[in-house]
This record gives structure tokens, sequence and C-alpha cells, in this order.
């Protein structure tokens, strides 16, 4: 309720950090370049050091519970009509997708916000709820229905399925022509969805890994709220959890080919919503939504009366340092 109206006050933009803890395939150096203080990043390179400012960080050592504590008002704010999106953003390895996923035994934001949509409507005695999901996967400019019957394959007779057409309605309410909605009844049924569509995303890759780092995936609920009264207009809002591709420039990694191209796609799609997220932060002028498939898809869902939550994940490694300050300077952008 205090973190609501504290987002109220500040604007509908929150930034957090999370670092990635070491793994054991880490080269662990000292003094170690990274240090996470209360509400911000240290970063000491050759000398020189720079400080980056969060509304929150989550250190090494903060797990999956505290994570989800800071994100739950903004789901409480999804069920009382805003639009919001929760995108996780950082370089390929970083755990964008450990937090929005997650594990089994560590459960990630998106199963956690489904379990706690449906706990918080069963004690909601003036109003009644409907849920429906559709996940999609952007990748170079093509959108992928990931809940279709038969998950399209990047393949030539399936171009319609990958070529799903964005449009927006006269109130401004982005719709996606042909995308798969399933009602979600309960929880149970909503992670049997989910599941399918994480598995629909990556058999279409030769691994996991190449998915997530070269394109989107979108995960959005939308939210139907009926007061009892019969004549009383049910109140419409989306919820985005997105997971990002990965930020590094594959410029500099010597890519060729598609890969190159599609490294490209995904800076020239992350750069486009950092310029909207810059624009709206400053709170005037045009907002330039129209240069990127993912904008275009979440632009009623980042503007006026939504909220935005952006999670900038990075490492605590000394070798990804560059992309560690491209990933905190981005940040510094929305912020
Ligand atoms: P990304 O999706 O950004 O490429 P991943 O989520 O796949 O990164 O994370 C890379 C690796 O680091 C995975 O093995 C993941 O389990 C691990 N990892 C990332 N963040 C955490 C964390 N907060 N706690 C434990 N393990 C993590
Ligand atoms: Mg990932």
């Amino acid at each position: 309720e205090t973190l609501n109206k504290i987002i109220d006050i500040k604007g509908s933009i929150r930034v957090f950090c999370r670092v990635r803890p070491f793994l054991w395939t880490d080269k662990r150096r000292t003094p170690e370049p990274i240090l996470s203080e209360l509400d911000q990043v240290i970063v000491t390179s050759s000398g020189s050091r720079k400080e980056f400012g969060f509304d929150k960080i989550f250190h090494q050592e903060a797990n999956q519970d505290d994570v989800f504590v800071d994100v739950e008002p903004i789901l409480r704010s999804a069920l009382d009509g805003h639009n919001v999106s929760i995108l996780a953003y950082g370089q390929t390895g970083t755990g964008k997708t450990f937090t929005m996923d997650g594990t089994t035994v560590q459960p990630g934001i998106v199963p956690r916000a489904l379990k706690e949509l449906f706990q918080q409507v069963s004690s909601d005695k003036s109003f009644s709820y409907t849920f429906s999901m559709s996940m999609l996967e952007v990748y170079m400019g093509n959108l992928r229905d990931l809940l279709a019957s038969k998950p399209a394959l990047r393949t030539n007779e399936t171009v319609s399925r990958c070529n799903l057409n964005i449009q927006t309605d006269p109130k401004g309410s982005v719709e996606i022509e042909g995308l798969t909605q399933v009602e979600i009844p309960d929880f149970a049924k909503a992670r049997w969805w989910y599941t399918k569509g994480r598995r629909a995303r990556s058999t279409s890759w030769t691994n996991v890994n190449e998915a997530s780092s070269r394109s989107h995936c979108l995960t959005r609920i939308v939210i139907s709220r009926r007061g009892d009264t019969p004549e009383a207009k049910p109140k419409i809002s989306k919820l985005w959890m997105v997971d990002l591709g990965g930020s590094e420039r594959l410029l500099k990694t010597g890519a060729t080919g598609q890969t190159l191209d599609e490294g490209r796609a995904i800076n020239l799609s992350l750069s486009a919503l950092g310029d909207v997220i810059a624009a709206l932060r400053r709170k005037k002028g045009h907002v330039p939504y129209r240069n990127s498939k993912l904008t275009q898809i979440l632009k009623d869902s980042l503007g006026v009366g939504s909220k935005v939550l952006m999670l900038v994940h990075i490492s605590p490694c000394q070798e990804d340092l560059e992309e560690t300050i491209c990933s905190l300077s981005f940040a510094k952008r929305a912020k």
C-alpha cells in the first residue's frame, strides 16, 4: 500500500537493479569491481569510480521472495485497472529468466504473480474478475504466437503466425490480431499454459540460451473486472511480464551473418524501448513508440496511466564490466 503511494508520487516508472550471485563457473577476482549499496551500485574500473542510483537494489544474496515483495504492489495496480509492464533487462547470463521464470524450487515473478492474482481476487467481495493469458515471442521484428495450438516454426509456410498485426483501437488500446488468448480459471491452469508457452519458445531454437538472447518473450494477462451491478461496465487492464533479449552488443563479440542481424534487431528494439522510457520520464514531447515492434506492442502499457517496472540485471564479474556499465547507463537514462 505504502509503496503504491510512493509509485504514484514519484511517477509511474520504477527502476530496480538485481546483481546476480557468483556462479561456480565465474572467475572471481579481488577486489571485486561491483559494489552494491542500499540504493546505488558503485563500479570501480581502472581507478575511476561511478555511481548509479536505483529505486531499489537486490544484492547478490537477495532471493526470489525479496524480489517479489517489491513487485507485489504493482500487481495490485493491475487489478485496480492500470496497465502494467514488468520488464527484465540485461546481458545474457545475468539472471533475467531466473527472475521472471525461476526454477521449480525458486519460482520467479511470473508464476508468483499468477498465484498472487488468484489469491487476491478470491478475497475480493466487491468485484468479480476473469483472467486470460497470451504469450508471444518477438524475433527480428516478427511476432510468434506461443500458445497457438500448433506452435509455428520459423519456416516460410507458417509466416502468417509469425507476422501477427498490431492494431490500435480509437481508445488507444493495443490489440494483436489473431493472437491466441486463453481463459485461465485458476492457478493450476494458468501455470499449465505458461509452461506450454515457455516450451513452445525453446523448441524452435537449437538451444534455450539462443532463444532467450535473440528474442523477447512476452506474457500478457488481460484482467477483466466487473462490479456487482449489471450496468457497471467491466474494467479491462493488461499485465505484461517480459523477458527481454540479451542486451550485449554483438558487434563487439565478432558475431557475423545471421547472428549479427539478430543481435542488431535486439539492440535496436532495446534502444527503442530506452528512448520511449526516457521520453516518458521527461513527461513532454514526442514518445517514439513506432520505432520497434516491442514498443508498439507495449504502447498502451508504458504510457500515461500505466505502471512500469524495469528490472536491470547485472553480472558481478570483472570480465563483464563493460556490459555492466552499459546496462547501468541504460538504467540511468530510464530514471
Ligand atoms: P539470462 O536469462 O539473463 O540469460 P539466466 O536467468 O539464464 O540469465 O541466468 C544465468 C545463470 O545464472 C542460470 O544458471 C541461473 O540459474 C543463474 N542465476 C541467475 N540469477 C541467479 C540468482 N539470483 N540466484 C541464483 N542463480 C542465479
Ligand atoms: Mg534468459
